[in-house]
This record gives C-alpha cells, structure tokens and sequence, in this order.
C-alpha cells in the first residue's frame, strides 16, 4: 500500500475518531447545560411563586392562593413549558392547582410524598411516551424571625421538555455540522501539508533514485530547508553529485588509458606490419638470386620437393629443365666479368619471357639455370625450352662475335618425372646428364633425357 494511501487512511480514521469523541462529549455537555437551564428556570417559577403561595398559606388565605395560581394560569402563556403547578399544603392537600380538579386530592404519587417530606427542593426528569417532562418542588418555608423554619407546604410544577429538547437536537445537529466542516477542513489542511512536506519530496526523491538507478548521473532533488525530508533530499543531491564527479574522473581515466592503448597499438600494428613487411622482403630475398632477380638454387630444391611429392601423389607429370651458358669462361675472359653478368641477367629475361607463370625459373650457380615445369611432361617442356634456346641464340648480345660461331647460345637438358624416379635429386641428375650429352653432342642444343 502506498504511504498516499495509508496517510490517508490515517487522516480520515483520526478525524472521525476524534469526531466520535467530540461529538460524543458535546451531546453529553448540551444536554446537561439544557436540563440545568430549564431546571433553573423551574427555580425562577417556582421562586416567583413560592413568596405569595406561602405568605396565603401561612395567612389561611386559600382565596388569595387561588387567585395566585389563577394569575399564574393565566400568565402561563409565557412560560409555554410549564404543564401544571400544583400547591400542597403541609399535610400534603393538594390546595392549589391549575387544574382545578384536582383540588383537596391528597397527593399520593412518589415524586409528590418525597417533595412533600424533603427539606430541599427536588428535581426529577421523567421519560414517557410524548416525550420527557421535569418535575420540580420547592419547601414553603418561613425564613423571618421567631417564624424561620416553619414548613408550610411544597410548591410542585411539572415542566414539559419536547420543546427544550426538540432545540436541543436541533443544536447539536447544527454543532455536528459544524464539528464535521471542521474536521473536514483539518482533514484538508492535514493532507495538504502531508502532501507538500511528505509526498511530494518523497515522490522527487524516488524520481532521483530511480533515475540515478538509470545512470543519469546528473538528476537532482533540487530540495533545500532544514526539515528532514529536505535534508534527505540535499543529501542525496550531494551523494550524487560526488558519484558523478567520481564518474566522470573514472570516465577521464579511462579515456586517456584508452588513448594511451590505442597510441600503443597504433605503434605496435606499425611495428608489425613493417616487421611483415620486412620478414616479406627477407623472405623473398632468401629465395631470390640477386644478380638475375630469379629464384635460387636453394628455393627450386624447396619447390622441387614439393612438386616431386605432389605428382607423385596425384599421378601428374613435371618435368625440369638444366640450361648452361656455351663458352661462358671466354666471353668473360674476353669482355670482363661485369659484361658476363650483363649476358646472365638478359638471358634471364628471356628465360622469364618464354615460359608461363606458373612454371619456375631458377639460377642454379654460374652460369647455369634451371626451370621446373609442373604439370608439364618433358615432351611439352622439351618443347617450350626449345623455343628458348632459339630464342637465345636469335637474339643479340653485346660482343657475341667473339663467341665460338659468333653467336651466343645456351645448351639445356630436359628431364621428365618416371616411374624408376625414387626422388627430385635424381630428377636433377638426369636433367644435368641431358645436359651434358648437350655439351658433348656440340652444344647450343637440346637434349631429351629418355
Ligand atoms: P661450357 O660451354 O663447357 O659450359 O664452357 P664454359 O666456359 O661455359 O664453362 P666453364 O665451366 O669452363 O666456365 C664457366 C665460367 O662461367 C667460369 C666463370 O668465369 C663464369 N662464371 C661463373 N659464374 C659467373 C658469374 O657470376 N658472372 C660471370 N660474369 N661469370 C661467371
Ligand atoms: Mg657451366
Ligand atoms: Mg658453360
């Protein structure tokens, strides 16, 4: 249930209590303030009465008592509450009565014996039927002189209350009224100001809560005063604006370690990729001849293992090509070792340009090379390196006259992957004795080792 609720529920619980009570202790109040009103106006009546009732009484002058009660009748208009009076002597004769025929009775009820015998004036309410109705008595007695004590007789009278009591309700519904407007009102006011001081500030602080539960950091109460839901309220500013003046110091921090790492491994990616780079470069280099930019000796024994094993495994043909420079050791001697290289890295060239991408052409040292053909039987290499050597040998190169024959050209072996082949050495093996039946069979040929 909510703390609306239940201070509601207090509020109004409270207010008809203390309605209940009030009200209660009213009626109580009223209707001994109207019974002692009338009662003493019964006092007043019966005192007006009482002086010449007695002095006729103490005279013997029934006539003048007569005439009292008579005038008193008549009179009566005035006093609209008064039912009857009735005048006894001391012996208890009814000797005076508005109602005339009750003359000479004797009175006989209780409230009139007791009248007639108590030395203080009584009073008795009654309840009946029509409504309630005060009976009241007063001793005549003489209070003068060697007279004083002498009871004469009593004076009744019987006063009847609807009228009184009729103002009487009507008074207190008007008080009840006015008691319950009032209760009303401090219901109001009551929850007006449990509402301004209480729920209110307690409905904003569960607003900042439930936003600082939500990470906005940034909501304040805004409440300010010095009662204690107020100071609740600044104190809970004051906890939030320390957790997100933390928050942001943290969110700083982790904003310059985030920078710091990402500088970090800005150098670090830099520094890998050029240790990449560089391990790319070193690479290449290893499996690169310097002078001819062809792969070297060491990268074709690499790819040659791994080509022997692949055909070997997939039934596929390779085949390998061994070239060597003709007369190679008089062109140098003859034009110098740098013109030599000159005629290594063109014929090179030309090696590059005759075969396809997929094959590999290699210095193997010197001025020998050698080519590797994957998937190529050594009819189809036989055929390609052919083409190159005419091509070599058409082609022109600085000084060639000077060569045996005045050309210079190249002498190649081929060798193809057979069955009696145990491995890529002794692929090479063949491919170099191809080569040297070249040589043997006057060079600037090609030779099929079969
Ligand atoms: P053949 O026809 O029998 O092959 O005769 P050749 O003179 O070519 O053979 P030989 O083995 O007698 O000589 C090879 C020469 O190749 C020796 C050397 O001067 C030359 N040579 C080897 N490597 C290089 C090199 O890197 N640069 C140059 N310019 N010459 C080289
Ligand atoms: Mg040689
Ligand atoms: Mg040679």
């Amino acid at each position: 249930m909510s703390v609306r609720i239940r201070l509601l529920a207090t509020g109004v619980g409270m207010v008809a209590l203390a309605i209940l009570i009030v009200g209660y202790t009213m009626i109580v109040q009223q209707r001994e303030t109207f019974e002692r009103e009338l009662e003493n106006k019964a006092a007043v009546v019966l005192a007006a009465m009482a002086v010449p009732c007695l002095s006729a009484l103490a005279s013997n002058r029934i006539e003048d008592l007569d005439l009292t009660v008579e005038e008193f009748q008549n009179s009566m208009g005035q006093s609209a509450d008064v039912e009857w009076l009735s005048v006894l002597d001391a012996r208890s004769r009814i000797v005076g009565h508005t109602d005339e025929t009750m003359y000479g009775r004797l009175a006989q009820d209780d409230f009139a014996s007791r009248a007639a015998q108590s030395p203080e004036g009584l009073v008795r309410i009654v309840h009946e039927e029509e409504g309630r109705a005060m009976l009241v008595s007063m001793p005549l007695e003489t209070r003068f002189r060697d007279l004083s004590g002498i009871r004469w007789g009593t004076i009744l009278a019987r006063l009847g209350m609807q009228r009184a009591d009729l103002e009487m309700e009507a008074n207190i519904a008007t008080n009840l009224r006015l008691l319950g407007l009032f209760a009303l009102l401090t219901a109001l006011l009551l929850y007006v100001t449990a509402d301004r001081v209480i729920l209110r500030p307690l409905a904003r602080l569960t607003q900042a809560a439930t936003a600082l539960g939500h990470g906005d950091l940034s909501f304040r109460t805004g409440m300010t005063g010095s009662g204690e839901v107020a100071r609740l309220g600044s104190t809970f500013d004051l906890m939030a604006g320390e957790l997100e003046k933390h928050t942001q110091h943290l969110e700083r921090l982790v904003d310059e370690r985030t920078g710091e790492l990402e500088a970090t491994n800005t150098n670090l990616r830099r520094t890998a990729d050029q240790l990449t780079q560089a391990n790319e470069k070193l690479e290449e280099l290893a499996r690169t001849d310097p002078l001819t930019g062809l792969f070297n000796r060491r990268y074709l024994k690499e790819m040659l293992q791994y080509y022997f094993a692949l055909a070997r495994r997939g039934g596929r043909p390779i085949a390998l090509a061994m070239l060597d420079v003709d007369h190679f050791k008089a062109y140098n001697d003859t034009h110098g070792h740098p013109a030599g290289d000159e005629v290594l890295r063109a014929v090179a060239e030309t090696v590059r340009e005759r075969i396809r991408s997929t094959d590999i052409p290699c210095r193997y040292g010197g001025e020998e090379f050698a080519i590797l053909f994957p998937d190529t039987d050594a009819a189809e290499a036989f055929k390609v390196v052919e083409v190159l050597r005419q091509r070599i040998e058409d082609r022109p190169f600085p000084n060639e006259e000077t060569q045996p024959g005045g050309v210079l050209t190249v002498s190649i072996g081929v060798a193809g992957l057979e069955p009696d082949l145990r491995d890529p050495v002794e692929l090479l093996q063949r491919a170099d004795a191809a080569l040297y039946r070249a040589k043997g069979q006057g060079r600037n040929r090609t030779v099929l080792n079969a």
